[in-house]
């Protein structure tokens, strides 16, 4: 299978290139806040404690090697603003090696260790999840009517002395695309439903509606005329519509990272805040299958105070159910205090509908959906239709409505009492509203006239629930603070999600997996292009005159970038359980989203390194920069451009779109072998040049890989040179070719030498922090060794089959229903195995008929130096009912715990349980899955969201595509059989200690000259990332930018708990401090303030806001403005 083909840039077009290392690797957070954890803490803090005294003896050294390299950093920047910045006659040998040198000892504050070695205790009235899961013996018993729960009764008298307080609150959800794309569901339903709203609600002040999804929101709004406006505004604030969430989509929970759940919540709320003036209260997410406490988190964080969830395993709501905790105070797993906390209720029925939300009983609760009434569309499966309310039926109804309500309430600890009124795009027809809000209204006045009934019931908003409901437990209405704690709290996450039987739905943990790549890719495009149009905006005000530069086009492009991939977020989207063209749609959006973000970075790097600012101009069809990767259409792997390199020097610039200095392997196609780098003080840079590969064993004659070591400052943007001719520090890598562990001889490929292993050994590539045992007959590797202490591991990598089972029910898009355990992959005709070795890295690349699996070591210092990375390109469209996993075993004892990231922002502890099956046992993972004994960890950290489990000790597992011929009976449709060739990349981490992330540019010319640039210093703290630094649009027509940028930030949580060897990277921490404009280089801080998430809310004004200050693991926003 051919990993890409190769298309060359014709003529004179300046080129580009940019490389983004996709990994968040987190700094691991180690919980040991249940009661069965391994690790012993007692003992872990002593060798901590030793570790920290060991780390500030060194301190003092590291402080000062890292002032040198700042002050070489500064020289280098200053003899660059001298215009040296190719000097003649300096071609010759670069001051020393270019791989980094002195491996320095990451200075850590001792404070900064404390995060990780604390000990979590949950509240006295807590709620572990893990504990729960426990406890539970996922049963599944006949409960009766309502089938997964139990028996409720009551006493007629409950609520004598304090009525039943009822809000029934009509709601229609819409998904933005899944069985028609967003734009057929919007013009065949959405609108109808939204002008509908504007009519109905006007009629009787009494009736009620929320909303939730902004895209569609939005769309509406701009068709609207300004009195149509005028009275969606009236119904807002008498508080007839409420705005629930507010973000741009529901999004899904296990699959989005978070800077994408950040961004479409910014982009939601910013649209509120510009065209209506609201502030969401409420969270509502009845359809995302399963919650993450990331969304919770980052709901809190905006502003909110409440929230509502609903798809959560049903043994865990009956258990909910029974303690009366279906209400509770959300809170995360590493919160010290209470200050993440969030008002949850979780919904306790199977669904959403309006069968399973008034009361236990879905026969009942069917009676009362009025747009079931005969002769209509839809009925009741239960085969008892409604019947109209009627002066002769009214008593008997609200009798069995109520005793609905009662039971419902005796789940909850008040006597305030939740009912939705919807479905999926529900009220379309105004008959539908008639319907509905007539008969229930009947129904309320009769409930309300009979004070013996001992009930209060009407329309209301999801806020209006929540404010009674805080009412009577004596809250406040927003605060978290309570007087007597009328609610448990609650710490863990709701994964993984089952509605019945043994149907858990993990298969859409990696359901169409090339998508979930794709968005990935347009996320850090995204995030580069954000920071550097910010700075570029900055930096042209700075410089004073006008410029060329495009910034509202810009600001377009940026702006329908962050909806297309906010629209991606949306818990059919990025799941991947769309219909095929649903998932065109939104391929192709994705696509032509990253051609444009590509635009805006290319435009803005080109005016920041451009040494003569007057000479900027923008020509769209003619751009200055190129990049280095070209994606031919939505749903294939990008392929490289190739670099046309001639005896003029052609310039390439790096990109660091990170907010550490980084060291960095480039890697660019080129039309010779023969050619040599320099950076920009004209030292000759060491490079490994390769062939490139037209399948497993011929190479190309025309194109070749140019590799070499980049540094880039934070943020940063750096410059080499490549031009043609004989250099000795550029050097060719050797290649071996294997099949069935012998040699074989392949026609030798030109510029090449090979090399042969006579021996039996494995083969072995190695660099100075890992040796790789790889075998000869598989090409999967064997075993790791740790130069450090030279310790080797088994870490044995192979790939598995999982079928579907033969019952009725199978795997689909969203379930996981496996046949038995995984076979393993064994292709009958063994696999090519091509070893190739070079002095910048090493790699083994193996073919097989359905993956082609490149396992590649880099020469490097820092944190790409010591993993593995491991690229699986996947194809599948051949097989029937299969999934594929790669499996990776290990010696360590980690027993049946392992770990799983949520969202790419924190750790979850997870623990595989023999009492559930195999699907139950799998997870999302975000960003990375790990597991550890007490010596060592091994993470494997994923470039795409795909689902992992860990089900024997030492073992981990990630399902890399799947392929089902069916529909699993959840309303898709149809099976998932669009498959495309898929590319997964990963890095296996082994490790007594870790950390990082990455990116660069490229660029050719004749050429204007160039300067690196440093917006930065220095490198941000090594715990702080910046999230994003986003424009914020202007409040004037025209969508351009405004001034200000929303800066937002993410304290890591910090583990010191590993051996402390160089991690490459030239930082510190600081106890969770920045001071701003000290960290800037040229530009200066105008105006900082702190505000919410979303920037709704602005907060009392700190004493110094340039003295920016994070807790571990907060995440925080200012609105900056820069000059
Ligand atoms: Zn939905």
């Amino acid at each position: 299978m051919k990993l890409s083909r190769q298309f060359t840039v014709l003529g004179s077009a300046i080129f580009c290139v940019v490389i983004f290392s996709l990994y968040l690797m987190l700094d691991h957070i180690d919980y040991s806040k249940n009661p069965n954890g391994e690790r012993n803490q007692n003992g872990q803090l002593g060798i901590l404690q030793d570790k920290i005294d060991h780390l500030e003896r060194l301190l003092a050294e590291n402080n000062e090697i890292i002032a040198n390299i700042r002050d070489s950093v500064i020289n280098l920047r200053e003899t660059v603003k001298d215009g040296k910045m190719f000097p003649e006659g300096s071609m010759s040998q670069g001051n020393g090696e270019l791989l980094p040198p002195a491996p320095a000892l990451l200075p850590i504050h001792s404070e900064d260790c404390q995060f990780a070695a604390r000990t979590y205790s949950k509240a006295a009235d807590g709620v572990q999840m893990l504990d729960v899961y426990d406890l539970l013996s996922f049963d599944n018993p006949d409960g009766g009517v309502w089938k997964q729960g139990f028996d409720i009764s009551y006493q007629d008298n409950e609520w004598d002395n304090e009525p039943l307080q009822v809000f029934v609150v009509p709601h229609s959800h819409n998904d933005p695309g899944w069985l028609k794309t967003f734009d057929d569901y919007y013009r065949d339903q959405t609108q109808h439903i939204l002008n509908n709203m504007v009519v109905k609600l006007h009629e009787d002040s009494r009736r009620k509606m929320i909303w939730s999804e902004i895209s569609y929101f939005s769309k509406w709004w701009d068709g609207i005329d300004e009195q149509k406006r005028d009275a969606v505004k009236r119904l807002i604030e008498s508080g007839q519509l409420e705005v629930a969430t507010g973000g741009w989509v529901m999004p899904d929970e296990a699959n989005a990272h978070y800077f994408a759940l950040i961004d479409q919540l910014v982009e939601g709320h910013q649209w509120l805040e510009r065209n209506l003036g609201v502030k969401p209260k409420t969270g509502w997410a009845v359809d995302p299958f399963g919650h993450s406490p990331t969304q919770a988190y980052l709901l809190r964080q905006a502003g909110l105070s409440n929230m509502l969830i609903q798809r959560v395993h049903y043994s865990v709501k009956k258990h909910f159910a029974s303690q009366k905790t279906l209400e509770f105070f959300w809170r995360q797993n590493w919160d010290q205090d209470s200050s993440s906390d969030i008002l949850c209720h979780m919904m306790p029925f199977y669904s959403y509908d309006v069968p399973h939300t008034c009361g236990p009983d879905p026969k009942i609760c069917c009676q009362f959906d009025f747009k079931r009434l005969p002769g209509g569309r839809i009925s009741c499966p239960w085969r008892i239709p409604p019947q109209a309310i009627t002066d002769n039926n009214i008593q008997e109804r609200v009798q069995t409505l109520l005793d609905q309500y009662r039971k419902k309430s005796k789940l909850f600890r008040t006597n305030v009492l939740l009912a939705p009124l919807g479905d999926d795009f529900r009220y379309t027809e105004a008959v539908e509203w008639d319907q509905q809000f007539e008969n229930y209204q009947k129904l309320f006045d009769y409930m309300n006239s009979h004070p013996e009934l001992h009930v209060q019931a009407q329309f209301g908003t999801i806020s209006d629930y929540f404010e009674a409901l805080r009412k009577s437990t004596g809250m406040d209405p927003v605060g978290m603070n309570v007087g007597q704690l009328a609610f448990p709290v609650l710490s863990g996450d709701l994964f993984t999600y089952a509605d019945r039987d043994d149907h858990y739905w993990s298969g859409y943990f990696t359901s169409r997996p090339f998508y979930k790549r794709l968005d990935r890719v347009l996320e850090s495009h995204l995030r580069a292009a954000e920071v550097l149009y910010s700075l570029t905006l900055a930096n042209i005000q700075k410089y004073g005159q006008p410029s060329d530069y495009p910034a509202v086009d810009n600001y377009k492009l940026l702006t329908e970038a962050r909806r297309n991939l906010g629209l991606f977020q949306h818990h059919d989207a990025i799941a991947g359980t769309g219909k095929d063209w649903v998932v065109v749609d939104y391929g192709t959006r994705l696509y032509h989203s990253i051609l444009n973000v590509k635009r805006v970075i290319v435009s803005s790097a080109h005016w920041l390194v451009l040494k003569d600012k007057p000479a900027y101009y923008h020509d769209p069809s003619n751009p200055f920069l190129q990049m280095d990767d070209v994606q031919p259409s939505q749903d294939a792997l990008p392929r490289k451009t190739i670099l046309e390199v001639g005896e003029k020097p052609r310039l390439l610039v790096a990109c660091n779109p990170t907010e550490q200095a980084r060291t960095s392997m480039v890697t660019v196609y080129v039309t010779t072998p023969k050619v040599r780098v320099l950076d920009a003080l004209g030292h000759v840079v060491r490079a490994q040049v390769s062939a490139v590969w037209n399948d497993a064993s011929h190479a190309a004659t025309d194109v070749f890989q140019l590799s070499f070591v980049a540094q880039a400052a934070p943020l940063g943007l750096s410059v080499y040179q490549l031009m043609e001719g004989m250099e000795p520090r550029t050097e060719a890598a050797k290649y071996m070719f294997l099949q069935d562990g012998m040699k074989i001889s392949v026609s030798k490929p030109e510029h090449f030498s090979q090399f042969y292993q006579q021996d039996a050994a494995p083969v072995h590539i190695e660099n100075p922090h890992l040796k790789l045992s790889i075998s000869k007959a598989t090409g999967l590797l064997e075993k790791m060794r740790l130069k450090e202490d030279d310790s080797e591991f088994l870490v044995k990598v192979e790939f598995a089959w999982y079928g579907t089972t033969s019952n009725k029910d199978k795997s689909g898009a969203y379930l996981f229903l496996p046949d038995k355990e995984a076979t393993i992959y064994s292709p009958s005709q063994p696999p090519v195995v091509r070893v190739t070795k070079g002095p910048l890295f090493s790699e083994v690349t193996t073919t097989f008929p359905h993956i082609t699996q490149n396992l590649r070591l880099y020469n490097i210092h820092g944190v790409e130096g010591q993993s593995v990375e491991i690229c699986n390109t996947v194809d599948i469209r051949g097989e029937i009912n299969r999934e594929i996993a790669m499996r990776i075993t290990s010696d360590l004892n980690s027993k049946d715990r392992f770990f799983t990231d949520l969202n790419g922002y924190q750790v979850q502890p997870r623990k595989t349980m023999a009492k559930l099956p195999l699907q139950a046992n799998f997870y999302p993972m975000t960003s990375m899955v790990y597991l550890q004994d007490s010596g060592t960890r091994l993470s494997l950290l994923t470039a795409q969201s795909l689902g992992a489990a860990s089900l024997k000790s030492g073992q981990l597992e990630v399902i890399m595509d799947r392929r089902l011929n069916q529909d699993d009976n959840r309303g898709l449709g149809q099976g998932v059989l669009d498959n495309k060739i898929t590319a997964n990349s990963f890095r296996l981490l082994l490790e007594k200690r870790s950390s990082a992330e990455e990116a660069h540019i490229s660029q050719r010319s004749d050429a204007p000259s160039l300067i690196p640039y440093s917006p930065l210093s220095a490198s941000f703290p090594c715990d702080m990332h910046l999230v994003n630094l986003r424009a914020i649009q202007s409040k004037e027509e025209g969508g351009g930018p405004s001034e200000q940028a929303a800066l937002i930030l993410h304290r890591k949580g910090f583990d010191c708990g590993f051996s402390n060897r160089n991690t490459g990277l030239l930082c510190t921490t600081t106890r969770g401090k920045i001071h701003l404009e000290k960290l800037l280089t040229d530009l200066k801080v105008k105006s900082i303030s702190h505000v919410s998430l979303s920037l709704m809310h602005t907060h009392s004004s700190d004493a110094n806001p340039q003295e920016i200050s994070l807790k571990p693991m907060e995440i925080r926003t200012y609105r900056l403005q820069l000059s």
